[in-house]
Parts: C-alpha cells; structure tokens; sequence
C-alpha cells in the first residue's frame, strides 16, 4: 500500500544535500524512527572527542588558567555562534543558566525598567509552554500584575490581530514562543513585536522551538529580548545550558534580579556591594556551564557548516513528506493535523490528532519508533534536518497506521 511513497522517500533520500552530516550522528540500535529532534536532539559522535581533549587540555592541563585564557569568555563566544542563527548582531546574546531561569531573570528585569505604573499587565497566550506560563504568573504575583491571556485557535498559535486586540496601555510586557510547542505554528514576530511596541510596551519571545531550524530575525524585528533551550534542534543534550537575547540598547539599563558575582564589575576583586558589570555580562549570575557547553559547541559546528537555509529547506522538504504520509496513511483512519500546512506559517514539526494516541505511543516507544506525545491526544513529529531521513519519516507514520488499523 506504501510502495509510492517508500520510493518517494528513498528519491528524497538519495537527493537530500545534507545526507553527509546524518553520520554525525550517534547510532540508536533496536531504534527505526526518531521524529523527536525537536525536544531532543540526538548526540553527535564528535562529542567523545571533545570531552576527551577537553580533559587533558584546558581542564586537565591548563588547570584554573583555563578562565582567563578561554571559559570567562565562553558565554558570549557561544552566545555570539547562536546569535547569528537568530538574527542578532554580536554582542547581544549570552549562553547560561536554563531557559525557566533566564526569562524569569530577562522577563523580572524588563518589568523592573517599566516605570509607569499604569503598566499593570503581562500579555501571554494560553497556549504557550508551561514553564513560560508559569515564570509568567509568579512574576505577576509578586509585583501585583495581572495576567491576560490570548487563547490561540488549536492548530494554530498567537496571531497580529490576537495581539492588537488585547496589547493596550495597560501592557507592561508580552512574551510568545515564535514557533508553537504544541502546533508548530510559526508566529509573525515583526509585525507581532511591532504591534507590541505602538502600545508602548516591550516584546519577548522563547526561541526554543525555532533556534537552529528557523532562521529568525530578531534585531529587524526589534524584539527587546529572548530565550531559548539548546538541547531540541541545536542537540546540545539533556539539561544544557540556554541562550539568553538582550537588545544592546537595554544594556546597562535593565537589571536582573539574581546578582551574583559572576554578572558583577571585577568580579575577582570580590569586593563589597554589588554593582553590575557592563553590558551583557551582567546578565550572568553564577559560574558558567562550560562543561556543559561541549555538545552545544560541537553541533554549532556542524550547523554553520550545513548553513541554515539549507537546514530550514530541508525541515521543510520533511514536514512536507510528513503531511504527504499522514494524508495518505493516517487521515483515513481518523487521524487530523493540528498544525499549519502552509509552509510560511510551519515550524518544524508537525502535530496530529487522535482517540488513542496516548497508549499507541507507548506501544511505539517500545518498538524503536520515537515520537512524541502531548496532551490531548496529540502525537508531535518532529524530524531534525541534520538527523533524520525521509525514510525514517515514512517507517514512523507506517508504523502508526498500523496501530491504527486495530484500535477503535
Ligand atoms: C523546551 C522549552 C522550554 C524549556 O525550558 P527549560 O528551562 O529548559 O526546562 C521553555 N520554553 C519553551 C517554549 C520550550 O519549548
């Protein structure tokens, strides 16, 4: 029943340009499909190389002098790498923390700059992943904000019109995801950020589901700041550290709320009181992440040797191929998609619908094809461009339809 489109699949396969970096990657054996690139990216075979040498060289070897001669300056270097894949000019973006702890920090410091009182209100949408939510709601709790939400439609995610609706001079600060988590509705964050700043309020946007898969534009876009996780499509492994965004023309404005020595002017004087370091460094609080920054530079590698409009048109060759294949497999069983099929809307991953995906998706898990489940009975697919196949693609939506043909 499949044959067209396994000989479609092996086409696409066999004339994908990026199918050199596939090796890259870690095999998974006894795992025939892993369409979970976009909540964690599979690790790069370089990585044991790179712990290895960073052993015995700047750790083992060059011992504390290591901080001067390159970690002091790690967060800023990486940051800057991640930068150029989101539209950022140097300078601008730090590399710490986690993504709940660096919008708590950006989000508490855009508040604490807001100096109009009628300022009372946090816009953010009903949709938007959990932990920005609830950053969100504690931020408001502890200053006396309200919360107002847009609800996004289902399949869908926060658009310009939702948001001139509701922004008003009461709007301290808004925050969305640029690609939903759940849909993989890819927001229009100029005209979105434009619309947030004619009510005078400021913009922020989490980057997690777009970095290294959708090229962003946030300087021409004026987003005053963002974050974002490392370890979905920039594969830097479970828990690493984020990427934080502060406009240059916040800097030495904004303040934090977590001082730590590392964010603080000549932090080695280990003076009394303090006082923030200049520009972005003191957005820092504690000792950086630079062990757990080894696999995120190791990808970033691979990343700016692929390009991302190379890596962005194949995301998009996929979840074309995923559509293809759930039109003709999964729909005549029942299943719907909930994300957007125009591709200038489309992040990258796809989200169908179902009674029973829940439990089919265990049954999945077991037999070493990967996809992930959301609540309500949404199954996300989600191929990573550098990491997946067209055929892999086909063998995880075949194996659903299996599933399928027994369940009622
Ligand atoms: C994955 C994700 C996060 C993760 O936050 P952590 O602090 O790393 O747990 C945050 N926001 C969005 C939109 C995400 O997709």
């Amino acid at each position: 029943m499949t044959s067209g489109l396994r000989t479609v699949a092996s086409r696409l396969d066999a004339e994908d340009e990026l199918a050199w970096y596939l090796n890259g990657f870690i095999a998974a054996p006894g795992v025939s499909a892993y369409l979970d690139g976009n909540s964690l990216g599979r690790p790069l075979r370089a990585n044991w190389e790179r712990f290895v040498e960073f052993t015995s060289g700047p750790w083992g070897t060059r011992l504390i002098r290591s901080w001067d001669e390159e970690w002091l300056q790690l967060p800023f270097e990486v940051g800057d790498r991640i930068g150029s894949l989101i539209g950022a000019a140097p300078g601008q973006c730090v590399v710490a923390d986690s993504t709940t702890v660096l919008l708590y920090k950006l989000a508490a410091a855009a508040l604490s700059a807001c100096d109009d009182p009628g300022r009372d209100e946090i816009l953010l949408d009903s949709d938007n992943f959990p932990t920005d939510r609830y950053v969100l709601e504690g931020l408001a709790e502890d200053r006396g904000l309200q919360l107002r939400f847009i609800e996004p439609e289902f399949d869908a995610g926060v658009t310009v019109e939702q948001v001139r609706a509701q922004v008003s001079e009461r709007t301290a600060l808004a925050l969305f995801s640029s690609v939903a988590y759940r849909s993989g509705y890819l927001a229009d964050m100029a005209a979105i950020s434009s619309a947030v700043h004619e009510a005078g309020a400021v913009i922020g946007w989490d980057l997690s589901h777009s970095v290294g898969v959708v090229k962003t534009e946030l300087d021409s876009a004026g987003a005053d700041f963002a974050v974002g996780c490392t370890y979905k499509y920039l594969n830097g492994g479970p828990g690493s550290p984020a990427f934080g965004y502060l406009a240059s023309r916040h800097h030495d404005r904004w303040q934090q709320p977590i001082w730590g020595w590392m964010g603080r002017r000549d932090p080695f004087t280990m003076g009394p009181g303090y006082q923030p370091a200049d520009g972005l460094r003191s957005l820092l609080s504690g000792t950086p992440p630079i062990l757990a920054m080894l696999p995120l530079i190791v990808s970033l590698d691979l990343i700016e040797m692929a390009g991302l409009p190379a890596i962005r048109s194949k995301s998009l060759a996929l979840t074309d191929f995923v559509l293809s294949c759930v039109d003709e497999l999964l729909v005549p069983h029942g299943v719907a998609v909930r994300s957007p099929r125009e591709a200038s809307r489309r992040g990258g991953h796809i989200t169908v619908q179902r009674k029973g995906f829940r439990e089919i998706n265990g049954r999945l898990w077991e037999c070493g094809v990967i996809c992930d489940y959301r609540e309500p009975q949404c199954l996300r697919l989600g191929p990573s461009p550098l990491s997946t196949t067209f055929g892999e693609v086909l063998t995880a939506v075949e194996a659903i339809a299996e599933e399928l043909v027994d369940y009622r």
